[in-house]
């Protein structure tokens, strides 16, 4: 594949990303024959995932950071290259001409600029953490967990908690006790849940137990956790804690251009996923929907075609409505 140009040369995309979403796409533009450059700032969401169950091609299932290892050797046959910093900035150039981003490469501290036709954000986001003792080595070893679509099949029927509080927390909490266990509770970490009757009735008849203390100590024993307890000095036991405090969306690149979004920052696009601004796409857990390595993918292959298919135009030639999967 000819290799990305700098400054003058404007590249046909820029994928800004290198998570699952990011390099599907990298894929498709490679094997499309388009000049572009991955930039990953290397911190994928998916490289937190223990065990993958719920992609159909890896059956047996397979952890994230193999699932990241197979996506970087699969661009490697084509000669992608994949450069190690971040994306800091993103203008749109006048004339209808592109994008002109500004780059920093890990390590070297410099900035640098470089002008594409068109953008693909695919820089996830972060899960907000809950504030327990030892949670990095608890995720890792999948007894806190952050997504029962990927893994509550694999806690089915056991002792599950939710951390959470507000709607979220019970959304999620009424969530997994519709699919997955009859023994699940909402532990709010010390916020009071305010909850109308009905509301309340709701989680009652759907036996959800709600803790409103705060966690003191996470016990931990083996592979598994034997015990919460609460700032009262209560015990609780559980097989898995889900946290549901939501995620934080790295779309900031997006909305500084004016991209629309929902309330919690996730990126609203078409059916092609470009975004509400004209040839500045989106992929991944940064779009609003679900945030799942399948769907990320999915969003990949749109992206990348619907860019391939326009990019050699002055994005004001490309016609249609942006935005709006009329395009
Ligand atoms: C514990 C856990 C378990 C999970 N289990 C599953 C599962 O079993 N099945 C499933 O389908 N999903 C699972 N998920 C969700 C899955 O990880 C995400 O849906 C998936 O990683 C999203 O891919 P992505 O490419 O959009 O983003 P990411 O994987 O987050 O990758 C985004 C990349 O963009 C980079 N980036 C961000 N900003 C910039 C910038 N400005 N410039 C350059 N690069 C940037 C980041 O450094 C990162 O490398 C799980 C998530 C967690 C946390």
């Amino acid at each position: 594949m000819p290799k990305p140009q700098e400054q003058d040369d404007a590249l046909d995309a820029l994928i800004t990303g290198g998570g699952p979403a990011g390099l599907t796409a990298a894929v498709y533009l490679a094997r499309f024959k388009r000049r572009f450059l991955v930039v990953d700032g290397g911190s994928p969401r998916a490289a937190w995932i223990p065990k993958s169950h719920n992609i159909p091609l890896f059956g047996d299932c397979i952890p994230g950071p193999e699932i990241l290892r197979r996506a970087r050797a699969a661009t490697e046959r084509y000669g992608v290259r994949l450069l190690d910093g971040l994306v800091t900035g993103l203008r749109k150039q006048p004339g209808g001409t592109g994008f002109l981003a500004i780059l920093e490469q890990k390590g070297s501290g410099a900035a640098r600029q470089l002008r594409a036709k068109r953008v693909l954000l695919a820089t996830g986001a972060v899960d907000v953490e809950p504030e327990l003792p030892d949670l990095t080595d608890a995720v890792r070893r999948g007894l806190v967990r952050y997504c029962p679509i990927c893994d509550g099949y694999e806690s089915r029927d056991q002792r599950l908690a939710v951390i959470g509080h507000g709607d979220r927390g019970l959304a999620e909490a009424e969530f997994i006790a519709l699919t997955y266990s009859d023994d699940v509770t909402l532990l709010t970490l010390g916020q009071p849940m305010e909850l109308d009757d009905a509301r309340r009735e709701r989680a009652r008849r759907q036996r959800i137990r709600i803790v409103e203390a705060p966690i003191a100590a996470l016990e931990v024993q083996g592979d598994r956790i034997a015990a919460i307890r609460t700032g009262g000095g209560e015990r609780y036991r559980f097989d898995v804690l889900y946290s549901a405090l939501g995620l934080k969306y790295r779309s900031d690149l997006g909305t500084a251009l004016g991209a629309r979004h929902d309330p919690s920052g996730a990126l609203v696009v078409d059916g092609h996923c470009q975004t509400t601004v004209r040839g500045l796409y989106a992929a991944g857990d940064i779009v609003r929907g679900v945030d799942q390595i399948v769907v990320g993918m999915g969003h990949a292959a749109l992206a990348a075609t619907h860019i391939h298919n326009r990019c050699d135009l002055p994005l004001e030639e490309e016609g249609g409505e942006v935005g709006s999967g009329r395009s």
